[in-house]
């Protein structure tokens, strides 16, 4: 087992984590697919309101490639097609009812893993319309199906504040998570690399032997990004594949039973969700599903996904279909605090150490409120010194505003894992990680046209 040491990123010492509990939810009455919420795809309908679906159902086809389609993760009547501004397809929205047919795919034997063709297995996948679970660096797009990967990068685990542990969401599904394994081993001529925390002795233990890489350090060592970034040999891998490895039991499942999967746990975090834990609940459930009486106050920013790299939801929307986390932490809608400057901050979370926070060892509560209104860069080096690629975010930014392409990706624009933490470090508030991270698909779009 290799192992890896990587001593830049930064943890954020925040207050809400999830319990290692889990608590499974009575069936949604609706459930929804998100088409906004899936990147790069250019979504073309398959369906309308007042059709019936089956779980599985082709909802909606990325025009860039119409054999890539997303699947409705639920059976019953399409009751609502939501659009937002420039007729963006936001929310297909399913009533379910009670018997859920279900679409039957072709299944595979695991005896058979090894036999199949490599075209013919891409072909099952891309069919149960689970080949964008599959991701390709550096741009974190699905990759062509015609592509043969340098390797598969398997994440347990998101260093990231409140996401699932991974010790939870594989209790008991070891065996669909080797089956699992072993198609993506076809995928990439078997160079699969399983990452885990080396603090992690749970997913250890439970993973005995099956863990071929294991990283230490700060957020987001546990990146596939990162992982390249500081382990490649050459620059074909920059293009490697990753997987969550709570997708490879979807990928499992798929194959194994020949069914379109719809289980998500998801963790319910942050210091306004009255319980703290994992819960097993369905593909695109209401998040008011999730939350349900389980919410401490009515001012509350709902964040799916990563603290710093999720969007922001509400009570009235649904599961994105690669989100895993729930956060609910407080509005704090005030930009800077009256009297601000003369208040020491012991309980205020930040990189930098003016505040007293600094001193403090406890976690601490995060709420929206940035703390402090824009100014220009300071030169303070902050963002440099979190950043885990050695990109020098400050020069990468000014390059992208200047219109300078060939200068930014000189900086390293590429290489940014779009972690957050040099907006999140960054005392005058500049929009860092944004701005780089648009540069960077902006970029990769430019090129796919
Ligand atoms: S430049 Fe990219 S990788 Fe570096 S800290 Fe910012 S978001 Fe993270
Ligand atoms: S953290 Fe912000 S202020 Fe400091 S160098 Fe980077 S961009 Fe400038």
């Amino acid at each position: 087992m290799k192992s890896i040491r990587i001593k830049s990123g930064f943890n954020i010492k925040v207050s809400g984590q999830p319990a290692p509990e889990v608590q499974s939810l009575q069936k949604p009455t609706r459930l929804a697919l998100l088409p906004e919420r899936i990147p790069f795809v250019k979504p073309r309908l398959k369906v309308k309101a007042g059709d019936t679906v089956q779980v599985g159902s082709p909802l909606i086809e990325d025009k860039r490639n119409s054999e890539i389609q997303f699947l409705s993760p639920g059976g019953g009547k399409v009751v609502d097609v939501i659009f937002g501004p420039r007729r963006v397809i936001r929310e297909i929205v399913i009533q379910l009812d009670d018997e859920e047919k279900q679409v039957e795919f072709e299944s595979l034997p695991e005896i058979d893993i090894k036999k199949i063709d490599r075209d013919q297995l891409i072909r099952l996948i891309v069919n149960g319309g689970l080949w964008p679970l599959i991701r390709e660096l550096p741009f974190r797009d699905y990759p062509s199906p015609d592509t043969v990967p340098p390797a598969i990068y398997v994440s347990l685990g998101n260093l990231e504040p409140f996401q699932p542990l991974p010790e939870v969401y594989l209790a008991g599904s070891t065996e669909l998570f080797e089956y699992g394994l072993k198609v993506l081993g076809k995928l990439s001529a078997d160079r699969v690399q399983v990452c885990a925390s080396r603090t992690n002795t749970a997913i250890q233990r439970q993973l005995n032997g099956i863990i071929t890489l294991t990283y230490s350090g700060n957020y987001p060592v546990h990146d596939p990004g990162v992982l390249v970034y500081h382990m490649k040999t050459s620059t074909e891998e920059n293009r490697s594949w990753y997987v969550d490895g709570q997708n490879v039991l979807l990928l499992a499942h798929l194959l194994k039973n020949g069914t379109y999967p719809t289980r998500r746990t998801v963790a319910l975090a942050g210091s306004c969700a009255r319980v703290k834990k994992h819960f097993h609940t369905r593909l695109g459930a209401p998040l008011a599903h999730i939350t349900d009486d389980r919410i401490d106050d009515s001012d509350i920013r709902y964040i799916e996904g990563g603290l710093l790299t999720g969007y922001a939801g509400s009570a009235h929307t649904y599961l994105g279909l690669f989100e895993t986390a729930l956060s609910l932490i407080p509005e704090g809608h005030e930009k800077g605090e009256l009297l601000g400057l003369f208040r020491p901050g012991y309980r205020k979370p930040s990189y930098s150490r003016v505040f007293l926070s600094a001193l403090n060892r406890e976690n601490l509560e995060m709420t929206c409120s940035v703390h402090g209104g824009d100014r220009a860069c300071i030169a303070c080096g902050y963002c440099a010194q979190v950043c885990p690629v050695d990109i020098l975010p400050q020069f990468t930014y000014k390059a992208v505003l200047a219109g300078e392409v060939e200068e930014s990706l000189e900086h390293g624009l590429l290489d940014c894992v779009e972690c957050g933490l040099c907006s999140y470090v960054c005392p005058s508030k500049i929009e860092l990680f944004e701005t780089l991270k648009n540069a960077k698909a902006d970029f990769y779009k430019e090129k796919m046209a």
